[in-house]
């Protein structure tokens, strides 16, 4: 019996690829390497390790991740940026990742290395047995140039990764794909808001990690994608006398033409309302974003501000900026437990502007204090992705199933 190193560079590839190892070499035993430090931003690599970790767990494969040297990888594709997919850039990227997985194939003990990336449509098969060939011998090890995606084998990988769920990207990995692949939708993809904004990287990790854990304890575990209309700020604030008013805007409010000057022409009840471009502070005893939860449409520019600044608001001049953005955007939702529990409970995967949201380990333990009852369909849980703004998630939910929430918890304040 020996040892086959796995290099792995995502879980659609690895899905069917492992599967038909293990089946042509059922007398060894396989090791998954993820190694791809060329996966860019962060949050795209953790999401992909996150479902490669969850396909292991699923086979059984032991997975071992490696070093996210980033400035590394630029280093040894510079002077290529431009290259097209498959050109130099693509060897020196096969060569980077496939020798630290010869390396440490050969520190394992594994005689026999091979990539997943074999798998990938979009990859060149002599392409990468020219690299792995090379490096392997390096080390005095085998290199398997396996062709798994003949005779229906790249159908059967995208059957197998819809069926188990699975995250699939729209990239290759690196920023310079990014750029190339995806145009002029590849700005968000480099932009991070900090917590889990509806539709982020970060919300669909969420998930991915809470469906791991329920996965792992034998619950049953549905996800499901929705399309929903995604609302960002991108940048924005209010001063008075230059100085920066805390604020938090309004979700839905529309950007307003450069930055405007303006004076309180009235108040209604706690809001002021500026003599220009529609602009509305709305005063409040304590800053926290508010989740809305019915879309009526765009409003016009409005914040929340903190009341104890509403005499300054009144005697000075307001300074006042914002853009936002409106976009079409994709969100889940994950479903533990059955359809036809008595009783549905909804938790939103998202987080406000302020941050406010549900910790991994709250969800976790509130699975683990209620798994006896959903095992019974007593009860079940339901994640819903991109609920702070008009809960898109809850009312596809709604709608598939037909079933209504019986309850959907509140933002920890
Ligand atoms: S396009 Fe893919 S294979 Fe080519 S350099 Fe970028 S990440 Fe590597």
């Amino acid at each position: 019996m020996g040892r086959i190193l796995v290099h792995i560079c995502c879980a659609p590839d690895a899905v069917y690829f492992l599967k038909r190892l293990r089946e042509d070499f059922p007398d060894d035993e396989i090791v998954g390497f993820f190694y791809d430090p060329n996966i860019h931003p962060y949050e795209e690599y953790r999401l992909r390790l996150q479902e490669t970790k969850r396909t292991c767990k699923q086979l059984g494969i032991e997975l071992i991740e490696g070093e996210y040297n980033l400035e590394d990888w630029l280093e040894a594709v510079k002077g290529l940026e431009d290259e097209p997919e498959r050109g130099r850039r693509c060897s020196v990227c096969f060569d980077f990742r496939l020798e630290r997985s010869a390396r440490l194939a050969k520190e394992l003990g594994c005689d026999v290395m091979t990539t997943t990336l074999l798998m990938s449509p979009k990859k060149s098969i002599p392409q990468l047995k020219d690299s792995g060939e090379r490096v392997a011998k390096e080390y005095g090890i085998k290199f398997l140039a396996l062709d798994y995606r003949k005779g229906g084998g790249t159908q059967e990988m995208f059957r197998l990764s819809r069926n188990l769920e699975i995250y699939q990207q729209d990239y290759c990995g690196c920023i310079y794909g990014l750029f190339k692949q995806k145009e002029g939708e590849v700005f968000w993809d480099l932009v991070s808001f900090g917590g889990r904004r509806p539709g982020s990287k970060e919300e669909a990790l969420f998930v991915k990690e809470i469906r791991t854990f329920a996965e792992g304890i034998g619950l049953p575990v549905r996800e499901f994608e929705f399309p929903f209309l995604s609302w960002k700020v991108l940048e924005g604030g209010v001063w008075v006398n230059k100085e920066a008013v805390p604020s938090i805007v309004v979700p839905f409010s529309q950007s307003v033409r450069g930055r405007v000057r303006a004076d309180v022409e009235r108040v209604s009840g706690n809001t002021l309302y500026l003599n220009k471009q529609f602009v509305r502070l709305i005063l409040v005893d304590r800053l926290a974003d508010r989740p809305v939860s019915e879309i009526t449409g765009v409003v016009s520019p409005t914040f929340l501000v903190p009341a104890e600044w509403r005499e300054r608001l009144l005697r000075s001049r307001v300074e006042v900026s914002l853009r936002t953005e409106f976009l079409q955007e994709r969100s889940r939702v994950l479903l533990i437990g059955g359809e036809e529990a008595d009783r549905i409970i909804g938790i939103p995967a998202d987080t406000l502007q302020d941050g406010r949201g549900f910790r991994g380990d709250y969800v976790i333990s509130l699975i683990k204090s209620k798994a006896e009852n959903i095992r019974e369909g007593r009860v079940s849980l339901v994640l819903l992705g991109a609920h702070s703004l008009g809960r898109p998630g809850q009312r596809f939910f709604e709608e598939l199933t037909g079933r209504c929430l019986e309850e959907v918890l509140d933002y920890p304040s």
